[in-house]
């Protein structure tokens, strides 16, 4: 007998001397990092409303109760007892019921309103039907992300279960080695910004960290992180964790199955929704290039499958001797500090992540609170003495002016910006300036794959910022759903109608002017001297915004009838830019996150910056906090313990 086969069997015993004697377990089982309970009385087991919490504790274990499935009622008679209970406000969307393991998913509007308080109503579900309720939200704005993610996961229901319970035995198994040591090997994004990759290691367990790609440099060894986490082998690694879905964390991660990774990555839901639409965008843009992709779609569904959602706040057992906690890192959508606890109270590391320090209108400030760290990971991007960024009112002051000078011209407004992030940030300043008169009512039009991100944030407003969330909550003020909100979902002739009508704000995809329908929108409005386009991300060294920003008016067009001639489009439009709408902390922002950090680290590895942003950061954090700081290039090893 296997020493996760004794341990179960021990669980079982401590479980049933717990619980009432009325109450069976039939069966105990890991699935990934929780422990199910079977039991043949799931109704007994849902009364007492404390009862799952207490062996939580007394076990320290996440614990998940199933009814045995021969005990189970047919869906059809349960199916109508579900619905008696769930209160017809919560707007039930969809119910299916998985009868080998007696879960029922229930897809509602509002699932608050289906877990009650304290999860009363799901109690409630139990008690009543004898099945084990799982709630997801119906996406207020129908995303294809979201359902594909969802309807893929369902149909590989059977295969994932085997994952899970393979995950699960690995992170319970009996620890090995009785050396102690912790490392931390910088793969990339160090003294440079893009390709993000970081090993954490101990005798037992290799965790990988980011695997991203660095864009617009095609030669600079992009796999270089692949080949040396694999370096051992694909099975060397325990987990992997996603910190969040952009591709210079993410783009790589379907890659490493592709070389035979078959374990988990950990991240949050929306991080996971979001992985696998950039990703997949990531295969379509390099095949319209030209290019061949290191990877196809196929590896993008098994990291799909292999993913492990977790919530901020869950310490979660990743490996015998690792518990992982993820908290709002304020960057993106579903964007985690990723804390580890590694041994029993032996080390701590934080990995930040991108991080936004402050609120900004959709997410909360990063969380730098934790119960110990000794050494944090931090992210440098805009970590140069000089890198002070405009205050948002500010920005967004100059942002409304050019709106309404535009207009008063009769011109049109066109922002290039990226899907993910920027966008959502600026739907939310124009909705509130529309709202309060500080800008003219007019249509903004969404192009590229804006409306898909935006759909994807409603799905999740738990991870907005507390007053955004309910306001979606409360949907006749979503503010995602203002009427003026157009998706341009018609192609070129809706463009085309859209370049002919009257005044009106357009944000487009790409958001530095590399590709995309941004393109198309320049073909109709660049020549049009009353209209103004205007930037409000960061423009790269070496892309078409860029060059338009430090003032190139002809732009080159690939001839669209073909021929191989490029065409140039004068640019008569007015240029602006708008500072200050970024999704990273700047210079104060990092220096106030180590600064208000509790506890402070005694140990800070500044990265994912230019060389000079990581050293400037790296000496400034030394001279004001007296702390031990580094500015590692690639390939570095850190020995902590
Ligand atoms: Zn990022």
């Amino acid at each position: 007998m296997s020493t996760v086969d004794r341990q179960l069997e021990e669980l079982q015993d401590e479980i049933v001397s717990e619980i009432p004697a009325d109450i069976s377990v039939t069966d105990v089982k890991y699935e990934g990092p929780e422990l199910v309970v079977y039991t043949r009385d799931p109704k007994q087991f849902a009364q007492d409303g404390d009862l799952v919490r207490r062996l939580a504790s007394k076990l320290r274990k996440r614990i998940t109760v199933r009814p045995d499935p021969a005990v189970l009622s047919s869906p059809k008679r349960a199916r109508d007892r579900v619905l008696d209970v769930i209160p017809e406000e919560a707007g039930v969307t969809n119910l299916d019921f998985h009868e080998d393991t007696g879960e029922v998913v229930i897809e509602a509007e509002k699932p608050g309103m289906v877990i009650g308080r304290h999860g009363s109503t799901l109690r409630e579900i139990t008690q009543e039907a004898g099945w084990t309720p799982e709630v997801v939200r119906t996406p207020p704005i129908e995303s294809s992300t979201v359902s594909n993610v969802r309807s893929f996961l369902k149909q590989e229901r059977d295969e994932r279960r085997d994952i899970l319970e393979t995950v699960g035995r690995q992170i319970h198994r009996e620890e090995m080695q009785d050396d102690e040591y912790v490392r931390v090997t910088t793969l990339g994004c160090c003294r440079e910004v893009g390709r993000a990759s970081f090993v954490l290691s101990t005798p037992e367990t290799r965790i990988l960290v980011d695997c991203g790609d660095k864009p617009g440099s095609e030669d600079e060894v992009p796999y270089l992180q692949v080949q040396e986490a694999l370096a051992g082998g694909a099975n060397t690694i325990d987990a992997v964790i996603l910190t969040h879905a952009h591709l210079d964390h993410s783009a790589f991660i379907p890659l490493l199955f592709k070389y035979g990774y078959d374990g988990p990555i950990y991240c949050t839901e929306p991080t996971r929704d979001l992985m696998g639409l950039l990703t997949l965008d990531y295969l379509d843009v390099a095949a319209k290039e030209g290019r061949a992709p290191p990877y196809d779609s196929e590896m993008v569904r098994e990291a799909i499958k292999h993913c492990i959602p977790l919530e901020y706040g869950d310490v979660t057992d990743i490996a015998p001797d690792v518990k992982l906690t993820f908290h709002n890192a304020g960057h993106i959508l579903g964007s985690a500090v990723s804390h580890f606890h590694i041994g029993d109270g032996l080390y701590n590391v934080a990995f930040s992540g991108d991080i936004h320090y402050d609120d900004t209108r959709l997410f909360n400030g990063a969380v730098n609170d934790f119960p110990r760290v000794e050494t944090l990971v931090m992210e440098s991007t805009y970590g140069g003495r000089n890198d002070y960024q405009t205050d948002q009112e500010d920005s967004e002051r100059k942002l409304k002016r050019v709106i309404n000078e535009t207009y008063e011209d009769g011109g049109k407004v066109l922002i290039p910006a990226f899907a993910v992030g920027r966008s959502q940030e600026m739907m939310l300043v124009l909705e509130e300036a529309m709202r309060e008169g500080e800008i003219p009512e007019m249509p903004i039009h969404l192009d590229g794959m804006i409306w898909e991100a935006t759909a994807i944030h409603t799905t999740y407003p738990e991870y907005l910022r507390d007053d955004l969330r309910d306001r979606i909550f409360h949907s006749d003020s979503n503010p995602f759903l203002a009427p003026q909100f157009n998706h341009i979902d018609g192609g070129e002739e809706e463009r085309q109608a859209v370049a002919d009508d009257d005044q009106c704000i357009i944000l487009s995809t790409s958001g530095m002017v590399s590709g995309g329908p941004i393109m198309s929108w320049l073909e109709h409005i660049a020549p049009d001297p009353d209209s103004t386009l205007t930037f409000v991300g960061y423009q790269a060294q070496g892309t078409l915004g860029r060059r338009i920003q430090s003032g190139r008016d002809k732009i080159p067009m690939p001839d669209s009838r073909g021929g191989g001639r490029t065409e140039h489009l004068q640019l008569n439009m007015g240029v602006e830019t708008v500072d200050g709408f970024s999704g990273h902390a700047d210079r104060q922002g990092l220096e106030d996150f180590v600064r208000t950090m509790n506890p402070r680290p005694e140990k800070v590895l500044c990265v994912h910056g230019d060389e000079s942003s990581t050293q400037d950061l790296s000496s400034a954090l030394y001279h004001e906090f007296n702390m031990r700081t580094f500015a590692p290039k690639n390939l570095e090893t850190f020995r902590f313990v």
